[in-house]
């Protein structure tokens, strides 16, 4: 089986050159262990992170190793109580066409239930942060007015869906396209959207919520967050999920510059690790799977085929080319 190592640590935007494509042994897995076929590999933002050779809550990847990420498949060889050939198993061993696996960092997901590939975003680790980050750490309340960045990708789609769902009195989006900002508006309910690149954040996001809003749910960072702040009513929430317009950066963000204006605002701006929010799992999985099979919440993949093509699929991850969930099907 291949699968793709890190060889040099990305300054700036990644490139190809920073990547190759290894061929390793696939041997019969050892006691406790599982040998999976990887159908789906997920590409997520925080891999930028653990590309740098820098302390952060994830270790960085090695040089000259198979990266990891999550990923589904179905297991071909099991030396693991509980684990049979053919059972579909969500683990963390991504990037690579076969995974060995240790069957206690393997879950097994009901392919029945939902589409395999569900459990890497709408149903998996994304969905879980929008989750837990809109009601637990934005503490949302039902007739708040919530302004999301990001709002076409696998987080902020179902922030945005969760809000209105739950009562919202307004939900706002930004995004980078015009399409993008159709079907956001069109397709997944939100009362308004922009793309943020046809103008000022903060320009837009007045016209969007004339009155101002309650709660943030930043992935972007920058001047997002920036016109967040400043858009936030007194006592107004703001969950730093992610920042993802500074990942690529060799120099920090001048934004936000209103810092000081969360004094008198008395506003909460609250970092989140979706790791910390699993204790919610069951209760997300009830409440979003409930809204998937009544069709009330929608989602979306894009999916770039073939195993080849990862590296290309994390690099438009990074550039905006997905909606909803970036995935590589392996094929
Ligand atoms: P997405 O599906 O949202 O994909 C990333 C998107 O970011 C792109 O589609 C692109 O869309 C947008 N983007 C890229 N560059 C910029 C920029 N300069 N300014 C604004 N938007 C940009 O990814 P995820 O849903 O997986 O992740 C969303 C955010 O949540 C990320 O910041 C990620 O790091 C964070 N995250 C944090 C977690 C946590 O535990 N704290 C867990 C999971 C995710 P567009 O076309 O709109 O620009």
């Amino acid at each position: 089986g291949r699968e793709w190592h890190l060889v040099a640590r990305p300054q700036g935007w990644p490139t190809p050159a920073d990547f190759a494509l290894v061929e390793a042994p696939v041997t019969a897995p050892a006691p406790g262990r599982i040998l999976v076929r990887n159908e789906y590999l997920s590409v997520d933002p925080y891999m930028r992170g653990r590309m740098n050779d820098a302390k952060s809550y994830a270790p960085p990847y090695a040089l000259g190793e198979a990266m990891h990420g999550g990923a589904v498949g179905r297991v071909v060889a099991s030396a693991a109580e509980g684990f049979e050939p053919g059972d579909a198993v969500l683990h963390g061993l991504g990037w690579r066409e076969y995974a060995d696996v240790p069957a206690d960092q393997a879950f097994k997901v009901d392919a029945g239930a939902a589409p395999l590939q569900a459990y890497l975003g709408v149903l998996g680790m994304p969905g879980l942060t929008a989750y837990a980050g809109l009601l637990r750490v934005g503490r949302f309340q039902e007739g708040d007015a919530v302004f999301v960045s990001g709002a076409a990708g696998a987080v902020g789609s179902v922030v945005g869906q969760v809000a209105k769902l739950r009562g919202a009195s307004l939900v706002v989006g930004s995004a980078g396209s015009d399409e993008k900002v159709r079907k956001l508006v069109e397709e997944y309910g939100f009362d308004a959207a922009f793309n943020y690149k046809n103008g000022d954040v903060v320009g837009q996001l007045a016209k969007a919520a004339p009155e101002g809003i309650d709660v943030y749910f930043d992935n972007v960072g920058g001047e997002h967050l920036e016109a967040a702040i400043g858009a936030l009513h007194v006592h107004g929430r703001a969950v730093l999920c992610g920042a993802i317009a500074q990942y690529n950066d060799t120099t920090p963000p001048a934004a936000p510059r209103n810092l000081a204006t969360v004094i008198g605002k008395r506003l909460t701006l609250q970092g989140m690790l979706v790791g910390d929010h699993y204790d919610l799992q069951r209760e997300f999985v009830t409440e979003v799977g409930g809204w998937l099979r009544d069709g009330r919440l929608r989602f979306e993949e894009t999916v770039v085929d073939g195993f080849d093509n990862a590296v290309d699929a994390f690099l438009g991850l990074l550039r905006g080319a997905n909606t909803g969930k970036m995935l590589v099907h392996v094929g």
